[in-house]
């Protein structure tokens, strides 16, 4: 006899995690969740974590907005597991060309009741002395941002999922989506089918290849995005807040239990180098240069690290659309196929509002926030009618 499920969520991340685990809570029947190989095999395995509002679009700021309050209550919202949270603070700093637009995001945001604010250059100096403010013309702060570990909170999603009675099945790739006249009819995995009226896509930078064989063409491209990790010396031991440097384009954190300080690439121009054909291709490989110029970028803006050792470069992948934003939908085309990728940059910060809204969209639930999801419904593509920020700096794209 053939397995039956009522929804199959294929993707292990934090997204397809997070989706299971919102399903369950919303009791939504018998729920599988397909990983190919182990939870956070993707983007969610190496992800820097940074958990911030700063965005210009104000949809992606609300989402944000809405996750981080989760994040301050992880335990108690998902049944006693930790994400790895630290509220350890989040500088912006900007240049000449882009203080306009930071007064005006920051004003955006405020009215949106986000905790933002300006702040002198000369009380960013106080705060983190080790930072070099030059080429910097303007700051802003956010007091409750932090990181946390998309790995640990990946697995806090899984975990809070099985609790509920979702089946967690890692090793279980699947191999096929089987379709009848009314729609999705099932997938195909190596230990057998399994029947279902319900698919949700989470599988990130594999996006394009998983539904290519249904003629579905997903504009998600695999991009490899590098880490470069330094230990502090002994005077600066102590956590810092995150920076995320829009002059230099990169952002940088501390971990709260070392003395490690993280720096990864925010340069667009970077992103078609770095793109690979297929996300099976992804090996852990570095591509040359960039992370010697990271590590420049770091000793820029944190010149005692001069001092500090380079303890670990390392890369992971994550997936691209065109405009840099997910792609959150139900195919019309193909009766049962619902979607939630290409998180390019936002994914870990977004996992659990994501969860909660994809639940309710499913589910056929709807409100503001569900409604506001159809700005990344997949047709934009075909309608040539990216998402556009109403104000954008001047170099970072849609990443902020
Ligand atoms: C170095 C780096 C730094 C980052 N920094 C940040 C940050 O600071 N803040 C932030 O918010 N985001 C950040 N991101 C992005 C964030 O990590 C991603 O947006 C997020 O993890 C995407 O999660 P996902 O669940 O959509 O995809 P993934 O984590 O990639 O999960 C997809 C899963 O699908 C599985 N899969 C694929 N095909 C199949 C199949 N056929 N059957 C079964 N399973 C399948 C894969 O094995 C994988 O586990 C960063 C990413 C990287 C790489």
């Amino acid at each position: 006899m053939v397995e039956t499920a009522d929804i199959i969520v294929v993707g292990g991340g934090c997204i397809g995690a997070s989706i299971a685990l919102h399903l369950a809570e919303r009791k939504a029947g018998k729920i599988l969740l397909l990983e190919k190989k182990e939870l956070a095999n993707g983007a969610s395995g190496k992800g820097i974590g940074i958990i911030r509002t700063h965005y210009t679009h104000p949809i992606l700021a609300e989402l944000a907005h809405q996750s981080l309050q989760r994040y301050h209550q992880f335990p108690e919202r998902y049944g006693g597991y930790d994400a790895g949270f630290h509220a350890c603070g989040y500088y912006i700093l900007v240049g000449e060309a882009d203080v306009e637009t930071l007064h005006q995001v920051v004003q955006q945001h405020q009215s949106m009741n986000i905790n933002i604010d300006l702040v002198k250059l000369q009380h960013v100096q106080e705060k983190v002395p080790h930072l070099n403010l030059t080429n910097v013309a303007a700051a802003a702060y956010e007091p409750d941002s932090g990181y946390g570990s998309p790995p640990q909170t990946t697995r806090a999603f899984a975990k809070r999922a099985a609790d509920l009675g979702v089946e967690v099945r890692t090793q279980t790739p699947v191999l096929d989506i089987m379709v009848d006249s009314e729609g999705i009819e099932g997938v195909v995995t190596p230990t057998g089918k399994i029947a279902t009226r319900t698919v949700i896509d989470c599988v990130g930078p594999w996006a394009r290849k998983f539904t290519e064989q249904l003629g579905l063409e997903f504009p998600v491209t695999p991009v490899v995005e590098h880490v470069v990790v330094v230990e502090r010396p002994s005077e600066f031991a102590q956590i810092h807040p995150v920076v995320s440097d829009l002059v230099n384009l990169c952002y940088m954190r501390s971990d709260a239990e070392q003395p490690l300080t993280r720096i990864g690439n925010s340069d667009p121009k970077y992103h078609p180098q770095f793109s690979l054909k297929d996300a099976d291709d992804f090996k852990g490989q570095l591509f040359e240069n960039i992370t010697e110029e990271l590590h420049k970028k770091l000793l820029h803006r944190f010149p005692i690290l001069e001092e500090g050792k380079v303890v670990d470069t390392y890369s992971g992948i994550w997936g691209v659309t065109p405009d840099y934003q997910p792609i959150i939908d139900k195919l019309e085309h193909l009766p049962g196929l619902y979607c939630a990728v290409g998180f390019s940059g936002h994914g870990y910060k977004l996992s659990p509002i994501i969860g909660e809204l994809m639940s309710q969209y499913v589910l056929g639930a709807t409100n503001d926030l569900v409604n506001q999801l159809k700005l990344f419904r997949f047709g934009r593509f075909q309608e040539n009618n990216l998402v556009k920020s109403p104000i954008s700096y001047s170099q970072a794209k849609g990443l902020r």
